[in-house]
């Protein structure tokens, strides 16, 4: 069971990319280091809903 999610830039918090996850895996928020355009450098970002 794959659940989608949503990944926000944690420094500008624009909300780049959309993606899932297997909540097995990953029961908690999910934290990936990302390209951000709008930053235009690589950047964490951190799953919202
Ligand atoms: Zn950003």
């Amino acid at each position: 069971m794959r659940t989608k999610i949503t990944l926000a830039c944690t420094e500008c918090k624009q909300r780049n990319y959309n993606t899932t996850k297997d909540k097995k895996n990953h029961p908690e928020r999910m934290e990936i280091k990302k390209y951000c355009r709008f930053c235009r450098k690589h950047t964490l970002h951190r799953e919202t809903k």
